[in-house]
C-alpha cells in the first residue's frame, strides 16, 4: 500500500507542495502550511488494523516511527535519524489528582525523553527528513533554530547524531544551565543574543531566508508531524479510549495544533470514537493567546512576553497563533492562565507526590485544578497533564523554590534542609519533632 503527504496552505489556497523542499509559507498568501496526508489511502485499513499494528510496534525503538504511516510515509528507513524519542509513560497520579482537586488525574511524562523534553518527537522527523534532502542533492547545508531552550537541545541532538552542522539562537540570560549546556556539549554553533525569544525567531528567520539553512522551527510544519504523535500515544495507552481533557502548556504553539492533528487523524480513521477536549495552558506573564481567548480569538495582539519561570512558553509572538485557534475550536477547547505563585506551587505538589515537574508542567497542573475549581471540568472526569519537560532541566526553578526566592511565589510548599550538629541525640530530637 502507498501512502503519501504533502505541504497545503493552512487557509486552503490551492497549491500542493513536495515536503522535502524548503518552503515553510504559502507562496500565495503567505500563511502557514501544514502537512497533509492521503487520508483516504490511510482509511482503506481499517482501525482495527492499525490499532494492531500500532500495538505490534510498542516495542519499537522511536514512538513516533512506529506511527510512520500517518507521519511522514516518503521517508526512506536508512534516513531515520532516531535517539529513541516516544512511548513515554503515560502515569495515573492519584496523590496529586487530590491535592488539585480533580477525581481522575493522568501525567503524560514526555520529559522522560533523550534530551529532556517533548521536543524530540518533532526533531527526529525535522532531521531525518533533511537528512534524506541532503540525500538526494538538496542545498541545504545546516540547521538552525531560535529556542527557548528545548528546541536547540533537542535539534542540536539529532543534528550530532546525523552529522548535520546546527545553529541556535538564543536568548541570553532567559533559559536555564541546563537547556545552554546541552547545545555546546552537542557542539551546535550557539549564538546567544541580546533579545527574547521572539527577537531571535526574526533574526532566525532572516538567516534562513536564503535556503542554503533549513529552518527547524515549529513554523516549519514537519516538526509538527513528529509532534502530533503524543495525542496518539496518549489515547493508544488509554486503551484507544479518549479522556475528558488534554492540558498542554502553550507558547508558541505548534503543540497545541499539533496535538489536535493527532487527534483529529485517529478519530477520522476510526481509531477512537470521541475526542478528548484541550485546554491550553499558559502563563499570566505570556498569555497572548489567553487574552485572544477571552476576546473570542477575534485576533492576535502580539504582546513582550514578562519574566516567568516556565521560561519555555515566554513567548510574545506565537508563531502558529492560526493553528492553534482551529485547533481548540475543533476539540471544544478552552484557554487558562495562572499566576507565578500557582505554577510554582503546583509543580511543588507534584513532586510532593513523587514526580518531579517542570515549570511548564506546573503551569499545566495549576490550570487543571483551577479549571476543576470553576467546574469546566466535571466531577469524576478524566484529564490527562502533558508534562513536557523534565523536572532535572530546571534546578534553578527548584532551589529558587525551596529557598523561596523566586519573584512573586510563596512557596507554601517549600521543604528546605536542615542544618543540625553531627550530633545523635540532636537528630533523634528532630525527626520525633516531624514524624509526629
Ligand atoms: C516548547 C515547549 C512548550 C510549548 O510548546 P509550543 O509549541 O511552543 O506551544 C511547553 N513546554 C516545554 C517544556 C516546551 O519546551
Ligand atoms: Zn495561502
Amino acid at each position: 500500500m502507498s501512502f503519501s503527504a504533502w505541504y497545503r496552505c493552512i487557509r486552503g489556497c490551492p497549491g500542493r507542495y513536495d515536503v522535502f523542499e524548503v518552503i515553510y509559507r504559502c507562496p500565495v498568501c503567505g500563511g502557514l502550511l501544514e502537512v497533509a496526508h492521503d487520508v483516504a489511502a490511510l482509511a482503506e485499513r481499517s482501525a482495527a488494523t492499525w490499532r494492531d499494528l500500532f500495538a505490534q510496534r510498542a516495542g519499537y525503538g522511536s514512538g513516533v516511527w512506529a506511527k510512520r504511516e500517518w507521519v511522514l510515509p516518503q521517508l526512506a528507513d536508512e534516513h531515520i535519524v532516531s535517539l529513541g524519542e516516544g512511548f513515554t509513560p503515560l502515569l495515573p497520579a492519584p496523590r496529586l489528582a487530590r491535592s488539585l482537586g480533580l477525581d481522575d488525574l493522568w501525567i503524560k511524562q514526555c520529559g522522560v525523553s533523550h534530551t529532556g523534553s517533548f521536543k524530540d518527537l518533532g526533531m527526529t522527523v525535522l532531521v531525518s527528513a533533511v537528512k534524506q534532502m541532503m540525500a538526494q542533492g538538496s542545498a541545504v547545508r545546516a540547521v538552525a533554530c531560535a529556542s527557548t531552550g528545548d528546541t536547540s537541545a533537542a535539534l542540536a541532538a539529532y543534528a550530532a547524531a546525523a552529522g548535520i552542522p546546527a545553529i541556535v539562537f538564543l536568548p541570553a540570560g532567559k533559559i536555564s544551565t541546563a537547556q545552554l549546556i546541552q547545545p555546546i556539549a552537542h557542539g551546535a554553533r550557539v549564538l546567544a543574543l541580546d533579545t527574547d525569544f521572539d527577537g531571535c525567531m526574526r533574526i532566525v528567520q532572516e538567516v534562513t531566508a536564503d535556503r542554503s539553512i533549513y529552518l527547524a522551527n515549529s513554523m516549519n510544519s514537519l516538526r509538527v508531524e513528529g509532534q502530533k504523535t503524543v495525542g496518539i500515544e496518549i489515547v493508544q495507552q488509554l486503551g484507544w479510549r479518549a479522556p475528558d481533557w488534554i492540558i498542554l502548556p502553550s507558547g508558541n504553539l505548534g503543540n497545541i495544533s499539533a496535538l489536535a492533528k493527532g487527534l483529529l487523524l485517529a478519530k477520522e480513521l476510526g481509531v477512537i470514537d470521541r475526542l478528548p477536549r484541550l485546554a491550553a495552558a499558559q502563563a499570566e506573564r505570556a498569555n497572548p493567546l489567553y487574552l485572544a481567548y477571552r476576546r473570542g480569538f477575534d485576533r492576535l495582539e502580539p504582546m513582550t512576553a514578562g519574566a516567568t519561570a516556565a521560561s519555555a512558553i515566554r513567548i510574545g509572538a506565537p508563531v502558529s497563533y492560526e493553528k492553534a485557534v482551529a485547533a481548540l475550536r475543533a476539540c471544544n477547547g478552552v484557554v487558562e492562565q495562572v499566576s507565578e505563585d500557582e505554577l510554582a506551587d503546583a509543580a511543588a505538589l507534584a513532586d510532593r507526590a513523587g514526580l518531579y515537574a517542570c515549570p511548564h508542567t506546573g503551569v499545566a497542573l495549576a490550570v487543571a485544578a483551577k479549571l476543576a475549581r470553576q467546574g469546566v471540568i466535571a466531577a469524576g472526569q478524566r484529564v490527562v497533564v502533558i508534562s513536557t519537560a523534565h523536572g532535572l532541566k530546571f534546578s534553578e526553578f527548584k532551589v529558587g523554590y525551596h529557598e523561596a526566592s523566586l519573584a512573586d511565589v510563596i512557596a507554601r510548599h517549600r521543604n528546605p534542609p536542615v542544618m543540625l550538629p553531627a550530633d545523635a541525640q540532636a537528630v533523634k530530637a528532630d525527626l520525633s519533632r516531624w514524624l509526629l
